[in-house]
């Protein structure tokens, strides 16, 4: 049930926000009027001051938890020194971009943008200059952005696999054409673009454990693949860690793989949810970016750098190097996960439990974890988000949509574990009557 004063605020969005929301995915089909009025460690309260263990986690960013005091006593301190003067630079960006280029294997130089997008978007317009060439890779199912080049083949029903299937109208044809998509984890389609295509790649982007599907694990021999022919053919290879950067290890996903990209595209985690993104990478190519005169390629933003935000990112790494922040969280990820699949199991649901380290998606369907999107067509995607909607009344929330991940911070404890798994066993079977 819904008070009168949040249908108000929820009604009176929809009449000057369009659609009553500030981005996709966040209005939710079932639940039109929800308000949040409340965020603090792994909880967040809606509207009528009801409290929900927060499994959604903003799609990804408050690793150590909602509003970690830590992070917040940085933004305020150096919001007394110093806000935003878009000239020079600031010792706050210096420490971060060492930090950065000390952490993640594949970054000599690298720069601050507001937000992931804006870190692939430039990536991709680097290789392009670099490279002088066209052609994109991307892979179904991953998701980069909201620019145009990438705006293609996230979520695809099965008739539009194997062709363009933009997320948005507005894009043209030939940006769309430009962008080639195959299937993730396919040695052989990665072989035979390059066969095809080699001399007009740009770039390959990925993200290396595509979890805009929620988790699909990559082979190693893929990404070798991908390494040695982006090498062989002169393409720049880019890794979107916006997820996986941080939240997996402290130098993403390449330091777990030992595969070393050409750029690097960071978000979320950096900043435990203030706005930040960076891509970095190779010292030759980032420096096409130099403001020096003859430079050739343009990278610029008002907010590039904004101290307080900055400064988030400083505490947030900071904590990630010092507290057991890694420890913790894949413990209580791993005790989800199996936790998880032994409910399924007991209650009789045909469920595949994945996910790695703090990060966790139960699919509702028979066999193997997915190695691609094509094998999550199979999941059963009412069940999917039903579940998801009954674990509301036990006080959790999970974002019912399909093929979302969860994720889980260090302000979780295993007494929310304890109670997810609980409120699945009962959440479960109502959504499957
Ligand atoms: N790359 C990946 C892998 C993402 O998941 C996202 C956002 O969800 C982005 C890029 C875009 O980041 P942002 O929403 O900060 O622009």
């Amino acid at each position: 049930m819904n008070t009168t004063s949040t249908v108000d605020t929820a009604q009176r969005a929809r009449a000057v926000i369009p659609g009553g929301v500030n981005s996709g995915q966040r209005s939710l089909p079932d639940w039109p009027d929800l308000v949040v009025t409340q965020a603090q460690g792994a909880r967040i309260v809606d509207g009528e001051g009801r409290s929900y263990t927060d499994y959604h986690a903003a799609f990804g960013p408050p690793l150590l938890g909602h509003n970690a005091p830590e992070v917040t006593a940085a933004v305020a301190a150096a919001g007394q020194r110093l806000d935003l003067c878009g000239v020079g630079v600031s010792s706050y960006e210096v420490e971060l971009a060492e930090t950065l280029a000390e952490l993640v294997p594949s970054i000599e130089k690298v720069l601050l943008t507001s937000t992931g997008s804006e870190a692939t978007f430039h990536a991709l317009r680097l290789a392009r200059a670099v490279t002088g060439r066209r052609l994109v890779v991307k892979f179904q199912g991953c998701y980069h952005g909201w620019h145009d080049s990438v705006s293609l083949n996230v979520i695809s029903s099965p008739d539009r696999i194997g062709s363009p299937d933009p997320i948005s109208a507005g894009i043209l044809p030939e940006v769309l054409a430009a962008t080639l998509v195959l299937p993730f984890n396919d040695v052989n389609a990665v072989h035979r673009a390059f066969a095809e295509h080699g001399d007009d790649i740009a770039a390959v982007i990925l993200e290396p454990v595509p979890h805009n599907i929620g988790c699909v694990l990559p082979d190693q021999e893929f990404l070798s693949t991908l390494r040695r022919e982006t090498e062989r053919h002169g393409s720049v290879l880019v890794f979107d860690e916006v997820i996986t950067g941080f939240r997996h290890a402290l130098g993403g996903w390449q330091e777990i793989s030992g595969i070393t990209p050409d750029l690097t595209t960071l978000g979320k985690a950096i900043a435990n949810g203030y706005p930040l993104g960076a891509l970095g990478g190779r010292a030759d190519l980032m420096e096409e970016f130099s403001s020096n005169p003859g430079s050739p390629v343009f990278f610029a933003g008002t907010y590039n750098g904004h101290p307080a935000i900055v400064s988030a990112a400083l505490a947030t790494l900071r904590i990630l190097r010092t507290a057991p922040v890694h420890d913790h969280v894949f413990r209580l990820g791993d005790r989800i996960r199996t936790g998880l699949a032994e409910v399924m199991a007991d209650v009789g649901v045909p469920a595949v439990v994945t996910g790695y380290g703090s990060v966790f998606v139960t699919y509702f369907m028979e066999g193997a974890p997915p190695r691609s999107y094509d094998d999550l067509l199979r999941n059963d995607a009412a069940l999917f988000v039903g579940y998801r909607q009954r674990l509301r009344e036990h006080g959790i929330f999970e974002l019912p949509l399909n093929l979302k991940r969860s994720h889980v911070s260090y302000a979780h404890t295993d007494a929310d574990v304890d109670a997810l798994l609980e409120g699945t066993r009962a959440a479960v079977q109502r959504a499957r009557q």
